[in-house]
């Protein structure tokens, strides 16, 4: 289905919450959208031996948020180079910002070239579910995919569907360091809403599978964004 307004969509979620399996489907189900996930673009920088990299990787193994100024320089940079400062650009964020400094941030940048997010969507999943979810996780680290052992097997067990690459588990999903995780993404998530509420572009979805959240994110985009007959 094709997108009439640019849509610049931030999914905001817990860990574990279903940002990357729903970031999947909406790209399948609307072809128009890209996508960027700041915690696939940190981990495709680990490999690289910098200095950077070995401060990115202290920060994630623990559980830990970057500095805001560096995730800033960081997804301003991608965004620049992948020319999505400007109105026309449609595109979804999954992961950043997850501060109301990075949020204050990002739209100083977008603001003058017109660009704002111009939907937030909540992600609203029980607490348990999450840490169940995220121990039944497996991903293919080179694409981003993710795979639940539970409820989303790759059809090859812990091989990658599209590539045939094995599967890993992340090191930051052990029980310690995601309930870190967690702790930290619900002291940011009110004052991130309030920022986004003021704008008025928040939405929130519940449900405890991406089979029951799916088809209300969809439809909010559907609403906001495209031609129903198209
Ligand atoms: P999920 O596990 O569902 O992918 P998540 O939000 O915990 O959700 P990522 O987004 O992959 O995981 O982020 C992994 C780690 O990367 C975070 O714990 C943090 O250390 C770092 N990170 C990612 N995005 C940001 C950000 N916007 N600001 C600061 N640190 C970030
Ligand atoms: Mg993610």
């Amino acid at each position: 289905m094709a997108l009439v307004r640019p849509l610049r969509l931030l999914l905001l979620g817990a860990p574990g919450s279903g940002k990357g399996t729903l970031t999947s489907r909406l790209l399948k189900q609307f072809p128009t959208i890209s996508s960027l996930s700041s915690g696939d673009i940190l981990r495709s920088q680990l490999s690289s031996g910098t200095t950077l990299s070995h401060e990115i990787s202290s920060y994630i193994k623990e559980g830990k948020l970057l500095p805001d100024k560096l995730m800033v320089r960081l997804i301003g940079g991608e965004l620049d180079k992948r020319n999505w400062l400007n109105k026309q650009s449609t595109w979804l964020l999954d992961g950043f910002p997850r501060t109301v400094g990075q949020a204050r941030s990002l739209d100083q940048v977008l603001k003058p070239n017109e660009a704002s997010i111009n939907m937030v969507v909540e992600l609203d999943v029980d607490q348990k579910v999450i840490i169940d979810r995220i121990e039944a996780r497996w991903v293919h680290v080179n694409s981003g995919r993710v795979y639940n052992l539970d409820y989303n097997p790759p059809k090859v067990p812990f091989k990658d569907d599209i590539t045939g690459e094995p599967l890993t588990k992340r090191d930051d999903d052990t029980a310690e360091v995601v309930s870190k995780r967690l702790d930290l993404y619900n002291k940011e998530l009110q004052p991130l809403k309030q920022f986004y509420q003021e704008l008025n572009v928040l939405h929130t979805v519940s449900g405890n599978t991406s089979d029951i959240v799916y088809p209300q994110l969809a439809q909010l985009v559907i609403d906001n964004y495209s031609h129903i007959n198209n």
